[in-house]
Formats: structure tokens, sequence, C-alpha cells
């Protein structure tokens, strides 16, 4: 059993540290949301009413909030004056890697270890505790922080160095974005040519048109195994959450000057349909403007 603090209880969070607990651990939550608070206590957290509460006397600290500026102002406002000197702090928060890269130096400069640890898989993942974690950090990071994420997830990898994790993330998500819209672009123009999508899935999925996107996630509504399309791409993973994940993408790309043309039309396609208004709409839900 580990006492730890975990801050940010939103969507994901909340699943989590609610994992957190059942598996035994100590869990002081802390959310600015009372809704959020609330639903942490019914899941056997104890609740703080702050974050710097919740970062004093523990052994670890989990983070779980929307972007780099809420990491970066808790982890200077709360948690470097706070947590005591042995303590881990785990960010699974997905956020640009010069922000993580800053965060654990400012830790390191306090004496603390700090690993970006953020995550693949949405809501049902998060709880059910079936979570892949890419851990950037040192380690003797990794090594504390992987018992811990075990509990939350299926798989804990240990990527490199402190930033390598979100670089995981965000390289993975670009594949994600541009190969959704192919396979998107791809059924839509069978169906201008009169091939029935159930073939064609039958087909691509054997072929090498198969992708992640195809198989496991299918835009089509009753081709391949359930997804939101079944579901009027309700649920899923938002095509808002897609766009912040490609930006970040786009942004590390520039920084590291390297050549992304699939990723920046990816990226310029959400936009738009995020722009459309469909910000919280499965982001399969791209096949609608491909049609
Ligand atoms: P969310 O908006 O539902 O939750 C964020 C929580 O952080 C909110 O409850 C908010 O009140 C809280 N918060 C913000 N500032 C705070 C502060 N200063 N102190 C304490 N709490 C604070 O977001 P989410 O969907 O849970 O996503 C969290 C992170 O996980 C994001 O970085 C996101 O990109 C990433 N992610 C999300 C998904 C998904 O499917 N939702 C999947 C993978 C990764």
């Amino acid at each position: 059993m580990t006492a730890i603090a975990f801050i940010g209880l939103g969507n994901m969070g909340g699943g989590m540290a609610a994992n957190l607990a059942e598996a035994g651990h100590e869990v002081k939550a802390f959310d600015l949301s009372e809704n959020a608070l609330a639903k942490a206590r019914a899941a056997g957290c104890t609740i703080a009413q702050s974050a710097a509460e919740a970062a004093s006397g523990v052994e670890v600290i989990v983070t779980m909030l929307p972007a780099g500026k809420h990491v970066q102002s808790v982890y200077q406002e709360s948690l470097f004056a706070h947590a005591d000197e042995s303590t881990l702090l785990i960010d699974c928060s997905t956020i640009d890697v010069a922000t993580a890269r800053a965060v654990a130096d400012a830790a390191a400069g306090k004496g603390l270890i700090a690993v970006d640890a953020p995550v693949s898989g949405g809501i049902a993942a998060a709880e059910g505790g079936t979570l892949t974690f890419m851990v950037g950090g040192s380690d003797e990071g990794f090594a504390r922080a992987e018992p811990i994420l075990q509990d939350m997830g299926k798989a804990v990898i240990h990527a490199g160095t402190n930033g390598t994790g979100q670089a995981a993330k965000m390289c993975n998500n670009m594949i994600l974005g541009a190969t959704m819209i192919a396979t998107c672009e791809a059924f839509a123009l069978a169906e201008k040519l009169e091939l029935d999508a159930q073939k064609f899935y039958d087909i691509a999925s054997v072929s090498s048109g198969q992708s992640w996107s195809m198989t496991s996630y299918c835009p089509v509504p009753g081709v391949g195994p359930q997804s939101p399309a079944d579901k009027q791409f309700q649920g899923g993973f938002a095509a808002g959450l897609m766009l912040k994940d490609l930006r970040l993408a786009m942004d590390a790309a520039e920084g590291a000057n390297a050549a992304v043309p699939m990723g920046k039309r990816a990226r310029e396609l959400y936009e738009a349909f995020v722009e459309a208004g469909n910000d919280r709409l499965d982001f399969s839900g791209i096949i609608e403007t491909l049609k």
C-alpha cells in the first residue's frame, strides 16, 4: 500500500484514482470541481482541500490535468513547495515535450524525481484499468512508477529519458489521425465506386491497407467490431482531443525541424472538423465530411 496524491479527477483521472483506491492504496484526491471530488470520495479516496494539502506527506503524486500550463502551475505553485523530498512525481497528462522536460528539470533542481507517463486508451480504459502508459524518465523513476501505473493499466513501457513518453504519445497519435483520415476517405471512395463497405473491409482488413483505424475502430456503422460509428459517433475519442494531440505533434515537429506533411494535413482537416462544431464528436466522425 502506497500513500498517493491524485490531482485532476476528470474523465480520465476519476477512473484512474478509483482504480488506485481499489488496489488498496491510500489515495488523497484533489480537483477544482466539487462534482469530481464527490465521485472520488464515493470511490474510496480521501478528499484534500487543495493541491498543496494533497501533496504533503505522500510517497507518490499523480497528476492528470488538461494541458501543459495546468501541469506547470500545479507543479510550481503547489507540488514543489509541499512534496516531501523522497516523493515521486508522475504526470499522466498529455502535454508538450518542452514543458514535460522543464518540469522534470525543475523537480530535479529541488531534489525530486519526476516522470512523464501519458496514456493511450480512453475513458473506458481509464475506468477499466487497461490503459497503456509510455514513460519518460530515469531508470530509478521508471522502477518506482511502474508498480503504481500497473494498478491502472495493462502495459507500462519505459520510452527513455524525460519527455520521451510525451514524444511517443504524440508520434503515435499523429499516425492515428492520419490513418483514420486515410481509412475514411478510402471507404468514401469505395462507396462512390459502388464497392460495398463490408466487402471492402473483408478485403482491406487482410491486405496491406489494414490498420488499427480499420479493424479496431472502423468508421463505417455495421462494419467490423463495435465502434463509435455504430453510435452516431457519440462517445469514443473526441475530435477536439485528437486536434489537441495533432497540434502538440506539429509544434514538436517544428521545434525539431522534422518533415511531417501527413501530420500537418491531418491537423488542418481536424481543425476544420472541430471548427464546424464537432469538437465532442468521435474523431472517426470525420468520415461524414469526406462522403
Ligand atoms: P478533463 O477535462 O475531463 O479533466 C481534467 C480535470 O483537471 C478536470 O476535472 C479539472 O477540474 C481538473 N483541473 C484543472 N486544473 C486543475 C488544478 N489546477 N487543480 C486541480 N484540478 C484541476 O480531461 P480528461 O479527459 O480527463 O483528460 C486529462 C488528460 O488526459 C488530458 O491531458 C488529455 O489530453 C489526456 N487524455 C485524455 C483521453 C480521453 O479520452 N479523455 C485519452 C488519453 C489522454
